[in-house]
């Protein structure tokens, strides 16, 4: 029985968020630019709203100026590639979001690869995705990023580690595999097809979870001192409770079994946010050809 760390994501993301507002500040008094972020939100769902005015209050802390462009949900599709072509010419603009799930009408992928790859601040444009799997220095995807610095926190070397990634999609999973990979961790990914997925998490001395299902890794699933990282945001009213969030581990079954795991919340959501910064202000040095070394 081992005690099981609470890795602190917001106190690693407040200590990110400190280091991009101090180059922030150092790059404005250098040259006077202000790294600009604009988040694209197309229709009125009020989960995206809190989740960009909370990204919209990070960046303010760091230094970073925010811009939001609203479209309604009718918005077509070429409208939004419209707007998408402005922000791309726009110099105060460093970096595009663009909220996603967009309407069932719009491709959300023909918008991703509209996107100016140097404004790609979620890392999601193909180039970039290449840039990641081929070892190249693209924008990286933020949720992943995150999760990375968690792991070196905790493990510092991450070599040679058995790593088991359950979940493949282009946000999470996907770019998550090719970091670990990078790390030189021996990466497996899993998925709805996966056979015998308890047998398979049980090999990893790393588990991310990012399937998008209640408390769905189970206790015995994992080898006595893994450390695991729950990129899941689950809603769930408990019978009789109150709504709640959960991840996508049962974080009271991993407790004497983890060597460390992230809480839900608090874990790597707000790494997310404080990664979306960094990505904007390294876009914003690298459009003008500045260095940027203090935050990699
Ligand atoms: P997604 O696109 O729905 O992908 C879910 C993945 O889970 C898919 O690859 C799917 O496999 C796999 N999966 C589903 N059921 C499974 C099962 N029974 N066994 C094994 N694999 C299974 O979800 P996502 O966008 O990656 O998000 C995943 C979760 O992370 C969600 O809860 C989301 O809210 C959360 N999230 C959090 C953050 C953050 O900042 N903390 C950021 C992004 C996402 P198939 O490919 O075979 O269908």
């Amino acid at each position: 029985m081992v005690a099981t760390k609470k890795i602190d994501g917001r106190a690693h993301a407040d200590r990110l968020t400190a280091e991009v507002a101090a180059a922030a500040a150092t790059l404005k008094a250098e040259s006077g630019i202000v790294p600009g972020l604009c988040a694209v939100l197309v229709g009125s769902d009020p989960g995206s709203h809190v989740y960009v005015r909370n990204k919209s209050k990070a960046a303010l802390a760091a230094g970073v100026a925010t811009f939001q462009e609203n479209l309604p949900e009718t918005a077509s599709e070429a409208e939004l590639l419209a707007l998408i072509a402005k922000l791309n010419t726009d110099d105060w603009i460093d970096g595009i979001l663009v909220q996603l799930p967009l309407p069932e009408h719009v491709d959300p992928q023909r918008i991703i690869d509209a996107i100016d790859p140097a404004k790609d601040v979620d890392g999601f444009h193909p180039r970039n995705v290449g840039q990641l799997w081929t070892g190249g220095s693209g924008l990286v995807p933020c949720t992943p990023y995150g999760c990375l610095l968690l792991l070196r926190d905790v493990l510092g070397e991450l070599a040679g580690a058995e790593a088991v990634v359950i979940g493949r999609s282009n946000i999470a999973g996907k770019p998550m595999a090719a970091l670990l990979l990078h790390e030189h961790c021996t990466v497996t990914l899993a998925h709805s097809q996966s056979r015998d997925l308890p047998g398979i998490v049980r090999r990893a001395d790393i588990v991310v979870a990012a399937v998008g299902r209640p408390e769905f890794v189970k206790g015995d699933w994992l080898k006595p001192g893994a450390v695991v990282i729950d990129v899941g945001i689950n809603r769930i009213t408990p019978p009789g409770g109150k709504p709640k969030l959960v991840g996508d581990v049962d974080y009271a079954a991993a407790q004497g079994i983890a060597r460390a795991i992230t809480p839900v919340p608090g874990g790597v959501g707000p790494m997310t946010i404080a990664c979306l910064l960094r990505n904007t202000l390294i876009a914003a040095c690298r459009r003008r050809g500045r260095g940027h070394a203090e935050l990699l």
